[in-house]
């Protein structure tokens, strides 16, 4: 197989890091699989070489990622300037899973307050490579998880050489360790959707070295897919079976989870990950949208099969964006109770300009 990384861009980030000490790996709001487990695994792999780390996320963990962590991590929303004053010493800043700046909303003016050398690692199209000083960014690839797996394997050889030639002082590092592992293996399978899609030969190469290195696999599925609580399924049932609208006109599917129902099913971030992706089950729906409701903003999800891609649509009339067939976004200023007649005119005349272009 090609490299998956290129080796002079692993040597820029190898040759950074290695001039710092204190550095900081920042993630995106309502954080998921994937930016936990990347940015837990890369505190993990830049403490043995000799780093001090720290993880800013804009908002929440979900509980049901927290069996990734020990070390705290730093949660800017709602305590910004205490996050600013922890992460004052700060000497790089390693961005992952997201592609731009403005996608962390206010927690944008922390990274821009820090005056040093940025990195990013991730696997959304078009970065804004004017915000970073290495790019390590790959569309091709399933997760941030993954490239940061490549890249770890591209560092610890220039590492190892270092210490074999006597440039470094330490210890040759064998393979990664498990905590590592386990949080790469969690990224990757939980932004495959459980190897449902964005799934390349360099993907299994990955989990079947993360297997070999002994992760638990059984235990990591058991802990993202098997450890609901009773609430989630319920509130899966209701969503199915009463408030799933279909257009099959349009091929589209809409679910709306409004705060009331929210209250009724004791919901709580996390609940409805993977949620949007059920209606893709039937066969003539090609694309669909879940919708939260939120005090002041709606949070967007939107996902397709097929030949249809929704990142566009995301950008165009839900303020956001994402990766062809998994986007999402946020509305503001539209009643709740108009989301789903807005989703689906949104949708009729985005599929009529395409149709026209
Ligand atoms: P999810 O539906 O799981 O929240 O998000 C799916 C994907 O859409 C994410 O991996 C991310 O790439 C993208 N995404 C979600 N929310 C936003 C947003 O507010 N802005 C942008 N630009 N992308 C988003
Ligand atoms: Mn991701």
């Amino acid at each position: 197989m090609e490299e998956v990384i290129d080796k002079s861009l692993a040597r820029k980030a190898y040759e950074l890091i290695g001039s710092v000490h204190n550095v900081l790996l920042v993630g995106h709001p309502n954080p998921d699989g994937d930016c936990i487990g990347s940015t837990t695994a890369m505190r993990g792999f830049l403490t043995e070489l000799g780093c001090n780390v720290k993880i800013l996320v804009p908002t929440r963990i979900p509980e049901y990622l927290h069996f990734l962590y020990k070390e705290p991590i730093l949660q800017y929303n709602p305590d910004p300037e205490g996050c600013i004053e922890k992460s004052r010493n700060t000497e790089l800043v390693i961005c992952m899973d997201f592609n731009k700046l403005s996608r962390i909303d206010n927690a944008a003016q922390l990274v821009e307050g820090l005056k040093v050398p940025r990195i990013l690692i991730d696997h959304h199209l078009n970065p804004e490579a004017g915000e970073f000083d290495v790019l390590i960014s790959k569309c091709d690839i399933s997760s941030a998880s993954e490239v940061a797996y490549w890249l770890m394997l591209e560092i610890m050889e220039l590492y190892n050489n270092d210490i074999r030639s006597g440039k470094k002082q330490g210890k040759i590092m064998e393979r990664l360790n498990m905590e590592i592992s386990t949080s790469l293996y969690t990224g990757m399978m939980t932004d495959t959707n459980n190897f449902d899609n964005s799934v390349y030969p360099s993907t299994y190469i990955m989990a079947s070295n993360l297997l070999s290195n002994g992760i638990d696999r059984d235990f990591i599925q058991w802990s993202i897919y098997n450890a609901y609580r009773e609430n989630r399924v319920r509130l899966m049932g209701y969503l199915t079976g009463e408030n799933m609208k279909i257009d099959y006109s349009l091929g589209a599917s809409c679910m709306t989870l409004g705060s009331d129902i929210q209250q009724k099913y004791d919901f709580s971030d996390g609940d409805t990950e993977g949620m949007v992706n059920i209606p893709l089950t039937i066969k003539d729906v090609m694309i669909s949208g879940f919708f939260t409701q939120y005090n002041d903003v709606i949070r967007v999800s939107l996902r397709s099969k097929g030949k249809y891609t929704v990142n566009g649509l995301a950008a165009k009339y839900f303020n956001g964006g994402g990766h062809p067939r998994a986007a999402g976004g946020r509305l503001y200023g539209i009643p709740f109770e108009k989301v789903e007649e807005y989703f689906f005119n949104s949708l009729r005349e985005y599929i009529s300009q395409m149709t026209t272009e």
